[in-house]
């Protein structure tokens, strides 16, 4: 296939088939090719969304020990691999809402292991959304869920919901990709803005695996598109298989922008600089529980902070 025709006529604003998003895909890191995969991701996104930069705070709740097991994830039971096991008070949560507040970001997650008791959440998310100011997104990102419950997390003010059919689901997770696709589906049905990703991506994964899920992507409309490489956390299933590159990750970013043309923000995670040119607009700052990290508090690790992540956008040349 033509790599320069494939990206004229998505700049004409065709949308792609699964062979061409899987023929962007292929195109070699050290390729001009590349480039103009990065050059075209880049000017969609920098037009598209005014060029601003977005950040994203997620809270991770709990660190416990999951029964989904994702073999990647440092809290799956069978091989849990965090330091210590707690569910975050009210207080603490509320107090880092308002720092998050204060320092600017624009949406907030609030994140839980599978098991976690939907009627707490739920008690926790109302007494956040008073804090919120009517300008800053909420988002929720936990288990599976019917319809019923999408439509109580709405009425608790959440906005929008993370959620994924994830690489290998299934195979690496013990959730089946039909469960997942029903919680899509209740989480548009409800009237909720769906926030999906392309993860955890590793060496193993091919390009056809990871087109299928940038079209889904498109399929549901989604404002916010991210990828994520998987991170080989010690102590978990997949650890051996180690980690793709942050350049073939600057790619996927770029083929995803363009293929699943998200309306509001594109994201790759974890963070690295060299992803900003080439169409991502959109970071993360963490806290609390995260299944990449070893430690249960991840801003005292992995995460990155609501100034780093602005000072990074801002190197891009992107308005926060
Ligand atoms: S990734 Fe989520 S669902 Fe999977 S084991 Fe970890 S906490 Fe549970």
């Amino acid at each position: 296939m033509n790599i320069g025709k494939i990206l004229e006529e998505a700049r004409n604003g065709k949308l792609l088939t699964k062979e061409e998003a899987i023929a962007l895909l292929r195109v070699r890191n050290d390729s001009d090719d590349f480039y103009k995969i990065l050059f075209l991701a880049n000017e969609m996104t920098r037009s598209e969304f005014g060029n601003k930069g977005v950040i994203f705070a997620q809270i991770g709740i709990n660190a416990e020990p999951c029964s989904v097991n994702c073999k990647f994830c440092s809290m799956g039971k069978n091989h849990y691999s965090m330091e210590s096991i707690w569910r975050k008070d009210i207080n603490t949560i509320l107090q880092e809402v308002e720092i998050l507040i204060e320092e600017g970001v624009d949406d907030i997650f609030l994140m839980t292991t599978a098991d976690y008791p939907i009627s707490e959440f739920i008690n926790i998310a109302k007494e956040v959304k008073e804090k919120l100011p009517h300008n800053i997104r909420f988002v929720a990102n936990i288990g599976d869920f019917d319809y019923d419950t999408a439509l109580k997390l709405k009425e608790t003010g959440f906005t929008g919901v993370y959620h994924i059919n994830r690489l290998r689901e299934g195979i690496d997770t013990t959730v089946s990709p039909k469960t997942r696709i029903k919680t899509l589906d209740a989480v548009k049905k409800a009237g909720l803005e769906l926030y999906y990703c392309v993860e955890p991506i590793g060496p193993e994964h091919g390009y056809e695996e990871l087109a299928v899920e940038m079209l889904r992507a498109r399929e549901y409309g989604v404002g916010v598109m991210a990828v994520m490489r998987r991170i080989p956390v010690k102590g978990t299933p997949l650890y051996d298989r180690g980690q793709i590159s942050a350049v073939e990750l600057t790619k996927i970013a770029a083929v995803a922008r363009i293929v699943s043309k998200p309306n509001r923000a594109m994201n790759a995670h974890e963070s690295t600089q060299m992803s900003l040119i080439g169409g991502v607009n959109q970071l993360y700052c963490e806290v609390g529980a995260n299944p990449r990290d070893n430690l249960s508090n991840t801003e005292k690790n992995r995460g990155l902070s609501v100034k780093m992540v602005k000072q990074m956008l801002i190197d891009a040349d992107y308005e926060v």
